[in-house]
């Protein structure tokens, strides 16, 4: 892959291994630096949505940390009450009423109720809390999408990051932050009943053996997480042509084709074959990470056996009694299940602060089409414009060669320009550039005799009212449709009409059930009309003349049109741009016939410049292409 000029990189390299013990340090500092750069990334985004989330979950964090041995110590107390009764061969009721019993008894549904309450209203709050967060993220992502540069949406790894972000990041905040805090309530609940079971002489060696037990089989999630991890970006291609190939079958727009070709059972193969591929890793993983639990878990049950078997036979002696029993044995298995929960929640932590990577990236990703200059000037309306290109060159990002190749020209204001040439020749691209899409790569465009790069960027756009071959389709009304053309102007049912009337538009939307308030798109409404693609595309036509721009730019927009429509919007086009300057691309060269001036792209290079006549008169590639047009074109009407 070609170098990527600075732009998203895969962004979570594994650190290299420490080559010699001297390296270890580096190693640990890069794993765990990264480790917590993301991980307080995650707590600013989570603060920045609600001071209240991470404040909430920090006490819940604490309350469930304390409470585990609060509930132990009582019942211990009221077994070990219980007991010296049974001992005594039972004592008066009125005994019971001052033994205590029944105030430990209180407490411990007290504590009960108590745990359940937090439990509910966390849990409910952490709902609202996740809603909240995702929502943030969303928002953004939004924001950010706003203006990233389009090249960044040329660069696969960059368009997978964004992907991923924009459909892992939401959730995965919050989640991790309350599994920190969970860490952290494992780590109060550890260190209350290590405090319990250490204050007993001849536990403390149990505890530790307990400890040193869960270790491993924590170690084998932690790992287990980790490769799962890999497993998961290893194998994203697969898994994203799973997605790919079961959304073609459920597409709308798809569905006549793989009917009529009979390509559904093709789909669906090719779905099973990528499935195919990420199952038998996955399975090999989950069965490994299966069998390596199993083994501990045996282990592990055996020593706790030991141990359990050790302090009954202690109370069977009369040297600890039966409270002791039912707080020491919890106490062991609550120490063993929080190590194991503490390692193995660090692991999935681990995880995932990895995947919020793909929203850091995203988030940070440069942008490039900024003003060159600290004050950038507006770009001076309602006058008409001139513009040049000079030696203009131009190569996609990570592409190995130019798409453009040292282009200079000028449009006089007021003049209109047609760009002619074979699909691919890169005539969009041309487009592209004169917009501030993209920057040249050589060369520079003066609008109004200024570098595109010395003006305000969002001023500079509104110059342009633009159609493109792939123009938007919005799940709007008709009214929205064209008033998106100018969110700046209150829109008036005169101005909607006009720029109907223009285009041709108002044909058929009179003939619509809700007129211009007709939803489009069956997406969200049931009463959705769908439009034909040339009536879509003068939809857009009527966009691009609601916007008031000052430089208009067609770029095919009447491929879909026949060709007495398409004469109707050229010869409308003409009329009504008041001298202002046009650019239009168009396959049949017949419009180009209304062109002041016509550059001829071949290949990348700019081949011939004249207007329609001249270029005729030359007899060159203008006059090859207008010749084979117009032959067909007359052999198709006779
Ligand atoms: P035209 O409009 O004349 O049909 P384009 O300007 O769309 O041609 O494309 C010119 C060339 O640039 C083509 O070879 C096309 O494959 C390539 N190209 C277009 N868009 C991109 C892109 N986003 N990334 C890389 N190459 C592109």
């Amino acid at each position: 892959m070609m170098p990527m000029r600075g732009r998203m990189q895969p962004n979570y390299q594994r650190p290299k291994p420490p080559e010699s013990l001297k390296d270890v340090p580096r190693y640990l500092s890069e794993l765990f630096g990264g480790f917590f750069k993301r991980f307080f990334y995650i707590l600013k985004l989570v603060w920045n949505t609600g001071h209240w989330i991470p404040i909430l979950l920090a006490f819940v964090a604490l309350f469930r940390g304390v409470t585990p041995v609060i509930g132990s110590l009582i019942s211990q107390r009221i077994l070990n009450g219980l007991q010296t009764a049974v001992a005594n061969g039972g004592l008066p009721e009125s005994a019971f009423w001052s033994s205590g019993i029944l105030y430990l008894l209180i407490a411990f549904f007290a504590y009960r109720l108590l745990i359940l309450i937090v439990n509910s209203v966390s849990g409910a709050l952490n709902r609202i809390a996740g809603e909240k967060v995702v929502v943030e993220v969303k928002r953004q992502i939004m924001e950010k999408s706003k203006e990233v540069d389009l090249a960044s949406f040329d660069n696969p790894v960059f368009y997978e990051k964004m992907e991923n972000a924009n459909r892992e990041a939401g959730h995965r905040p919050l989640h991790i932050l309350s599994e920190t805090l969970g860490v952290v309530s494992s780590v109060i609940e550890l260190i209350s009943f290590l405090v319990v079971l250490l204050s007993v002489p001849g536990l403390s060696w149990i505890t530790l053996v307990v400890m040193a037990v869960s270790v491993p089989s924590a170690i084998v999630n932690f790992t287990y997480r980790r490769k799962n991890f890999h497993y998961m970006r290893f194998s994203s291609k697969e898994r994203r042509q799973m997605n790919y190939f079961s959304g073609v079958l459920v597409d709308k727009d798809l569905v006549k084709e793989i009917r009529l070709y009979g390509l559904a059972d093709d789909f669906i193969a090719r779905f099973f074959s990528a499935f195919k591929a990420y199952y038998k890793g996955m399975r090999k993983l989950i069965v490994n990470e299966s069998a390596w639990h199993i083994l501990f878990a045996v282990i592990t049950g055996v020593t706790n056996l030991i141990f359990y078997i050790m302090i009954a036979k202690q109370v069977f002696t009369g040297e600890i009694q039966i409270g002791d029993y039912t707080l020491y044995t919890g106490a062991i298995t609550s120490v063993a299940t929080c190590v194991s929960t503490l390692i193995a929640s660090t692991g999935s932590i681990y995880e995932g602060t990895l995947f919020i990577d793909n929203l850091i990236a995203f988030l940070n990703e440069k942008q490039t089409i900024v003003p060159a200059l600290p004050n950038p000037q507006p770009v001076q309306r309602g006058i008409g414009h001139t513009v040049t290109f000079e030696n203009v060159s131009f190569r996609y990002p990570g592409a190995q060669k130019d798409v453009l190749k040292n282009i200079s020209f000028t449009i006089s204001e007021g003049e209109t320009l047609a760009l002619v040439g074979l699909n691919g020749a890169g005539k969009t691209t041309l487009i592209k550039l004169l917009t501030r899409l993209y920057d040249p790569t050589a060369g520079r465009i003066l609008l109004d005799g200024k570098d595109l790069r010395e003006y305000d960027v969002e001023s500079l756009y509104r110059t342009f009212g633009i159609i493109f071959q792939d123009f938007g389709r919005y799940a709007l009304n008709v009214r929205e449709n064209i008033a998106l053309g100018n969110l700046r102007k209150e829109s008036t049912q005169e101005a909607i009409e006009y720029a109907s009337s223009q285009s041709a538009v108002r044909d058929f939307v009179e003939k619509l059930p809700g007129g211009y308030d007709t939803p489009l798109m069956r997406i969200f409404e049931q009463n959705g009309t769908e439009l034909s693609v040339g009536q879509w595309q003068k939809l857009a036509i009527a966009r691009a003349f609601y916007a008031d721009s000052d430089i208009l730019i067609l770029d095919e927009p009447t491929a879909s049109l026949d060709a007495i429509a398409e004469q109707e919007i050229f010869s409308q086009f003409d009329k009504l741009r008041h001298n202002k300057t046009t650019v239009f691309v168009s396959h049949r060269l017949s419009s180009a016939t209304l062109a002041d001036k016509i550059l001829v792209i071949d290949n990348g290079c700019l081949r011939e410049m004249g207007n329609h006549q001249e270029l005729m008169d030359q007899q060159g590639e203008y006059y090859r292409l207008f010749t084979t047009q117009s032959k067909r074109y007359v052999e198709q009407t006779q």
